[in-house]
């Protein structure tokens, strides 16, 4: 991948100026400090699109778009970022050190080459050489149009379809072995896809990088071989059919998954047009992340058999831990979509989508909670309960703990004792991956005191950060974006352009969020004191929660007849600790 260096990324930024470079596009008018305007990423008639040339961000009030002139001009030009500063540093006139040569050049040989390959494997398919592979597509329910859109092929049962064919073109030794379509032999390079059905894996450009290949009149027991791993193709991070069903997934915010290619090209062609198909491997969080920037909902439609029980289980807390939220499309036993489908038609399908299960209740119904007794049961909510530890979205994991609770007939106070017993102390991932920008608004007290000692030490860094370094302590924050900016704010013991906070986050809905956390600057008299009572508000409240966990513990010893005496002076101690806290923030 081309790369650029960090210096110069930087120079870049601190040349740029952010109202020069949205002027270009937006008719700007000054108001106070900003400047205001029509947003260019949404339509509206009154200005609501801000620039804030001090902090050098931008943030749009209607539709929450924002970021610095990097993300402003990936978001309006739709470019990557690394084209992003490319462009500014020839407008500002600084030299970018973009290392293309020889990696792109591997890169166009192996897209040409899987250009090839889809060409020649899709009309060998409308060829008398695959005429009976053609035959069983359409015998499986495959229209011609499904096959043509997809690029469906054959590859014969020979070693030399593919390299003889391009045989005549120069493509150098590490291309071959770089494509995967091959395979090394004494005799030289081989085609590694024999006999079986081709199914082309895009990108999202739209661009060939890999193959799916399904078994045809063969004795091999593969079922689905897939390209291996290559510079274009990171099954981490490819869905089957995406490039296709992006735009219906965004409008309807909402994606089915299944896992397999045929039940993907079965469903779209009944009408549904928002399925995704995995390639290759299960769902990890890159997919997640990825499918968070188009639905905020994922139907999974997974085989009904065990493993696809267990599968459809690790994808949807994967869903969950990126903040998406998973339904489960229960399917009948032993059945895949594609089948299913087929035999009961697309309406018992929508109908299933209708009636479709939230993951926890799936969860439970599968493993038959209700109806095991003692360890099992014991082992199974402690399976879930760690799940959920592993979810950041604090709302989302309360959701879950309630209806566990409720589920379970159990006491909600006792489930959130097991949870904080199994799990510890709240988790702090700062995993950006994970993070999910949409439903993070930091309303409750504890989010509010995190975001204002963010502000406070954003906009009065020389201010407040020498004097009071000491008792700033991140630690004690369990918001990980919050956290994340405000390591960053504290970072080398020098005040920090906000504008740059941006770029530390990839993804952008957190650049965004990141805007927005900046942006708004309700300036304080008195930004120590802020900080202070803040401060002060998220230990209270940790002080609060070590209480109440202690009186539980308290009544569970003396109803067992236990001395509760060691855990009473804990209490009262904590108490005084809690006392002092307010005390010394009123008399500050
Ligand atoms: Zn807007």
């Amino acid at each position: 991948m081309a790369r650029v260096p960090e210096e110069t990324i930087e120079r870049i930024r601190n040349t740029a100026d952010i109202y020069d470079v949205v002027a270009q596009y937006v008719d700007l008018k000054k108001r106070g400090r900003n400047f205001f305007g029509l947003c260019p990423f949404h339509s509206e008639k009154t200005p609501s699109f801000s620039v804030a040339p001090d902090k050098q961000i931008y943030h749009c009030f209607g539709c929450g778009a924002g970021g610095n002139v990097f993300s402003f001009i990936v978001e309006h030009e739709k470019i990557s970022f690394i084209e992003a500063v490319k462009q500014l540093g020839h407008k500002y006139g600084i030299q970018v050190d973009y290392q293309s040569g020889p990696a792109n050049k591997i890169f166009s040989s192996l897209y040409e080459l899987h250009d090839i390959a889809v060409k020649l494997y899709h009309n060998i398919l409308f060829s008398e050489k695959g005429k009976a592979a053609l035959d069983y597509l359409h015998n499986r329910g495959f229209n011609d149009d499904t096959i043509k859109t997809y690029h469906i092929g054959f590859a014969p049962d020979s070693w030399d379809t593919l390299s003889n064919t391009i045989k005549t073109s120069s493509f150098k030794d590490n291309v071959y072995e770089k494509t995967g379509l091959f395979i090394k032999t004494d005799r030289g390079w081989r085609d590694r896809f024999r006999s079986r059905i081709m199914f082309p894996i895009y990108h999202q450009s739209g661009k060939a990088i890999a193959f799916g290949g399904r078994i045809f009149n063969n004795n091999d027991p593969a079922k689905y071989l897939n390209s291996p791993e290559t510079p274009l193709y990171r099954k981490s991070e490819v869905f089957y059919g995406l490039h296709k069903t992006r735009d219906s997934i965004r409008k309807f915010s909402t994606a089915v998954l299944v896992e397999g290619y045929t039940d993907f090209l079965q469903l779209v062609q009944l009408g549904i047009p928002n399925v995704v198909a995995l390639s290759g491997t299960a769902l990890g969080n890159n997919h997640a992340s990825q499918i968070r920037k188009f639905a905020s909902k994922v139907y999974l439609a997974y085989d009904g058999d065990d493993a696809g029980i267990n599968a459809t289980l690790r994808a949807g807390y994967v869903l969950f831990q990126a903040g998406v939220e998973p339904l489960v499309i229960p399917m009948p036993n032993d059945k895949d979509p594609d089948d299913w489908v087929r035999e009961e038609g697309v309406n018992a399908f929508q109908e299933a989508m209708g009636s479709s299960m939230p993951l926890l209740l799936f969860h439970l119904h599968k493993r038959d909670v209700k109806n095991l007794s003692g360890t099992d049961r014991s082992r199974i909510v402690k399976e879930i309960l760690k799940e959920i530890s592993l979810i950041n979205d604090g709302i989302i994991r309360d959701d879950l703990l309630k209806s566990l609770s409720q589920e379970l007939q159990l006491d909600e106070v006792e489930v959130y004792r097991l949870f904080n017993s199994q799990t510890g102390m709240k988790k702090i991932n700062v995993d950006s991956d994970k993070y999910s920008a949409k439903t993070q608004p930091f309303t409750n007290a504890m989010q509010k005191a995190q975001l204002e000692i963010i502000r406070a030490i954003a906009f009065n860094f020389d201010e407040v950060y020498p004097s009071m370094k000491n008792i700033i302590d991140f630690q004690i924050f369990d918001e990980p974006i919050l956290q994340k900016i405000g390591l960053f704010l504290i970072k080398d013991n020098k005040p920090k352009d906000l504008s740059a906070i941006i770029d530390q986050f990839e993804n952008m809905d957190e650049k965004r969020l990141v805007s927005e956390i900046l942006f708004d600057d309700v300036s304080s008299d008195d930004p120590q004191l802020i900080i202070s009572e803040c401060i002060a508000t998220i230990k209270g409240k940790l002080i609060k929660d070590q209480i109440k966990q202690a009186r539980i513990k308290i009544r569970e010893l003396e109803s067992s007849g236990e001395d509760a005496k060691e855990i009473i002076i804990q209490v009262i101690e904590l108490q005084n600790t809690l006392h002092q806290l307010t005390e010394n923030i009123e008399t500050e």
